[in-house]
């Protein structure tokens, strides 16, 4: 339950005065979220000062005055092209209001014939006269000191002006309650932070431009907050894991050495590395929370399977959870013929296992028939039990929530856990996504792959690019040709995948061309993918559902359109889908004019490098942290107030601090701890407060 002093913070913004239900949906899409701790977070990118009243002869063409004018009279345009203008008098000349498509009498209103106003707006000097077009802010003197001031400027969207955000920052800040201070406070006063009360006040009220950066110790405090409660949340779930107790999973290695001898391959300098990590914590008394990263193809599941197979030499079952249908099925398929040859068994559940087979699976985990479950998050819920689960892989981890996580560990007595996942996120960034979890990296690829040959071709030379395809299709050649987008949207030239698919179908027939988009049925979508990988299919139109992790050895072309609109990563996973099999594969990146900075040196990366973390540490570079973490192509939590390359250095600090708290008072029952408490709710981490409550 959330703390009652945070309860105004965590009203409905429609609440506040002037929001109603039509500006609710575009104010929370905005601030990205619909509760007034979600405008206070919303900080302001700039101001205007108001504060300003030059003569009208010292004023500078383009900026904001505010002036005490008399007004004289009015002048209707003769039409409607022509400004209607309100002549006045100032102590330093004449000045003309102008406005277009007005309307004369609210004009008369506010700015009556013979009376002295205070105007707020741009000024500038047109045709040998000084004017100010639409004036920003119109009052009387006795409005004056709510016109004459500093305003904060936001981030605005469409729909929501800067009146609104202001207006109803100013209602959001006046519910800030006073909360004791969570912070360290040797670490408060050598930053020189103020409070949380007084940050906010600051940040939404900077006079100047330094108050707006990023270096202000009250933006700092903000970004330390934030920081602040991600650890914290990380290492309570982490210390709660580890309290729990694990177990020791030490196999003889029967299995594993079987298995070995079974794989056509040997295992990679770095796939040793990451058993010998996993091995370690599993044969540890521990609970393990390990994350696997590596690369598309870089040998994960394998690792995976040795692992799964540590577990069940000592009898006990392991779990593989993967975050689609497609991707359970196609794990399932992948393994069972090599656990057949070493005798173990293994079982499939997901969401479409129905009747029968659902039941046969549950009855095979619970009595420990199964040895191995294979499944989506249908592996999670309440009826499936299992006899003795010791070990999970979650596959591709950014898809389930840290609270997921938890469940599954929840399923057995002790589970280990392996996190695997293939966005290649920096080094910087995985402290941030997943604390003090433990990594091991594949940053080494299975030998004997070749090389994609990726070029990057202006949109124009689609016509050739398919006449190649026309080639390489009637050699047995599978294409993946990928779009941005399911429907013609507002952007007029995007090349819609429907609009690509009757093209493609046009020439070569609806048996060799299907379509896969994210609106389908996930029903209808498996079935084109299966056509696609075992069937008739030659070509595959998608837009990125088939980024997740489907393997078609024999695709080996991949088509681009409109590669410069996607992200550094996600252009790399998708490239990951071809290049599994042991023919060379091209991947063709088609742009559209023209070509921004950022979208060449993209394009040119992709060019130049396969290697994943090389990739992200360009993006990195490219698009900031926000993004990289932020985007749906992580999933991951971005952060709001702090920014990774402004605040890098406190993240550490965060990290330690939450550790030392957690060692101290693992509950936070102490002071401290208990306002410690009220930062993990403010920053709506109650995931981890509602865990180490229960258990
Ligand atoms: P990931 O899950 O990391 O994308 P996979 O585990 O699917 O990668 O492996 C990609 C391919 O590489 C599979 O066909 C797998 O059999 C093969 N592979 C894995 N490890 C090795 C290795 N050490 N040597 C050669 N091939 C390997
Ligand atoms: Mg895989």
């Amino acid at each position: 339950m959330r703390p009652e002093i945070l309860f105004p913070l965590f009203a409905e913004i429609d609440s506040l005065p002037g929001i109603g239900p039509r500006l609710k949906p575009l104010l929370a899409r905005l601030i990205g979220g619909e509760h007034v701790v979600d405008l206070l977070w919303h900080l302001p990118s700039g101001l205007i000062d108001r504060r300003f009243s030059p003569p009208l002869t010292e004023t500078i063409d383009g900026s904001i005055v505010t002036l005490d004018v008399w007004i004289e009279r009015h002048d209707a345009p003769p039409n409607r092209r022509r400004p209607y203008r309100v002549i006045c008098k100032t102590q330093s000349g004449p000045l003309v209001l102008a406005f277009f498509n007005a309307r004369a009498k609210y004009l008369n209103e506010v700015l009556p014939v013979g009376e002295k106003r205070i105007i707020s707006g741009k000024i500038d000097h047109y045709r040998g006269e000084y004017q100010i077009t639409h004036p920003d802010r119109i009052g009387t003197e006795a409005e004056r000191d709510e016109i004459q001031t500093v305003e904060p400027v936001y981030p605005m969207s469409a729909g929501v002006t800067g009146k609104t955000l202001t207006k109803s920052t100013r209602a959001a800040l006046a519910m800030v309650p006073e909360l004791p201070e969570w912070h360290d406070p040797a670490l408060q006063a050598r930053h020189k932070w103020p409070d949380l009360k007084s940050a906010l006040h600051q940040v939404h009220n900077p006079e100047n431009d330094g108050d707006l950066s990023p270096d202000h110790p009250a933006r700092k405090r903000l970004a330390y907050d934030e920081l602040l409660a991600n650890q914290l949340a990380l290492a309570l779930i982490r210390a709660k894991m580890r309290k729990l107790g694990g177990r020791a999973t030490n196999g003889d290695g029967r299995l594993r050495k079987a298995l070995e001898a079974e794989l056509p391959f040997a295992m990679t300098g770095a796939q040793q590395r990451a058993l010998k990590d996993i091995y370690e914590d599993m044969g540890g008394n521990g609970r393990m929370l390990r994350l696997l990263q590596g690369d598309v193809g870089s040998g994960k599941t394998v690792v995976a399977l040795m692992a799964m197979l540590n577990a069940i030499e000592t009898g006990s079952q392991a779990a593989l959870m993967a975050p689609t249908e497609i991707l359970a099925r196609q794990h399932f398929e992948t393994i069972t013929p090599l656990l057949e040859k070493i005798g173990v068994t293994c079982a499939i559940l997901t969401g479409r296992d129905k009747g029968k087979s659902r039941k046969a699976a549950l009855e095979g985990f619970a009595d420990g028939t199964f040895q191995i479950a294979v499944g989506t998050h249908a592996l999670f819920q309440e009826d499936v039990k299992f006899r003795d689960l010791a070990f999970a892989v979650v596959d591709e981890q950014h898809r389930f929530g840290v609270h997921q996580r938890l469940m599954l560990a929840g399923k057995g007595q002790a589970v280990d856990v392996l996190v695997m996942t293939a966005t290649p996120i920096p080094r910087t960034l995985t402290l941030t996504a997943f604390g003090d979890m433990e990594v091991s990296r594949l940053d080494e690829k299975p030998p004997g792959r070749k090389p994609v040959d990726t070029r990057v071709l202006p949109a124009d030379k689609a016509d050739d690019v398919i006449s190649g395809i026309g080639r390489a299709m009637r050699t047995g050649t599978k294409i993946y040709w990928v779009c941005p987008l399911v429907e013609d949207s507002e952007i007029l030239d995007l090349q819609a995948a429907e609009e690509r698919y009757r093209i493609l179908v046009e020439l070569f027939g609806e048996s060799r061309v299907g379509l896969v988009h994210g609106k389908m049925k996930a029903k209808d979508k498996d079935a084109v993918m299966e056509r696609f990988a075992h069937g008739d299919l030659s070509i595959l139109v998608a837009t990125t559902v088939i980024e997740v992790g489907v393997n078609v050895p024999e695709a080996t072309i991949m088509v681009i359109e409109h590669a410069e609109r996607f992200g550094l990563a996600q252009l790399h996973q998708l490239r990951g889908r071809i290049g599994r099999g042991n023919a060379a594969s091209t991947c063709l990146l088609l742009y559209g004019s023209p070509l921004g900075e950022i979208s060449k040196a993209r394009l040119k990366i992709m060019r130049e490098t396969e290697d994943g973390f090389i990739i992200a540490e360009e993006d990195l570079r490219l698009r900031g942290a926000g993004e990289v973490l932020g985007t749906r192509q992580s999933g991951l939590q971005a952060y709001r107030l702090a920014s990774l390359e402004m605040h890098g250095d406190l993240l550490a600090i965060a990290r330690d601090d939450a550790r030392l708290i957690v060692e101290l008072d693992p509950d936070l029952q102490k002071p401290r701890g208990e306002a410690l408490r009220l930062l993990l709710y403010l920053f709506e981490r109650d995931e981890a407060v509602r865990y180490f409550r229960s258990g």
